[in-house]
């Protein structure tokens, strides 16, 4: 037999933490509280915090693996090769592949991090830089200069332990 439950029982619980909460935000000092007055008050993300991902292009091989890996499909790449011409004379010629379009969007991305794992040239990385919002969905579709541009806020590696 199921006890009988007292009408508003649940709305008088629900007030409880509303007032609770009030009070604590308007009397207890800011380093008390869970959340942040944001954007007025911003938080330093953990170092290794998935916030946006950055691209190293000198790094990247085109191999392709990060965009067959994602499983939302939403890493667009596009490369072509070039030759290098030998460093001695009668040396072979290279062949380099160079980037000529690498995009993610992120209003698909669901921040796996499958990409970053995959990558076996290690051009890809998280930044924990997480203010990029848009009005508009397309807006969030980076390209390969603005994924480049995230590079310069990815932490410095931890070093190996001894
Ligand atoms: S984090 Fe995941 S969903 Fe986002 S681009 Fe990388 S593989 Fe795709
Ligand atoms: S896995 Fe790495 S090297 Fe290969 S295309 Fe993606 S970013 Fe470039």
């Amino acid at each position: 037999m199921t006890g009988r439950s007292v009408p508003g029982r649940g709305l008088f619980k629900g007030l409880v933490v509303t007032l609770t909460t009030m009070f604590k935000t308007i009397f207890l000092p800011r380093r008390h509280l869970a959340t942040v007055n944001y954007p007025k008050v911003k938080e330093t993300p953990v170092p290794r915090a998935r916030g946006v991902i950055a691209l190293d292009q000198e790094a990247c091989t085109v191999c392709m693996l990060c965009a067959r890996s994602c499983p939302d499909w939403c890493i667009y790449i596009e490369g072509h090769k070039e030759e290098i011409p030998p460093d001695k004379p009668g040396g072979r010629i290279k062949v380099r592949a160079k980037l000529d379009r690498f995009d993610i969007d992120y209003a698909l991305c669901m921040y796996c991090g499958i990409c970053v794992e995959v990558c076996p040239f290690d051009a890809l990385f998280w930044s924990p830089e997480y203010e990029y919002s848009e009005p508009k969905m397309g807006a969030m579709m980076h390209d390969m200069d603005r994924l480049q541009d995230w590079l310069k806020t990815v932490p410095e590696q931890p070093g190996l332990e001894k």
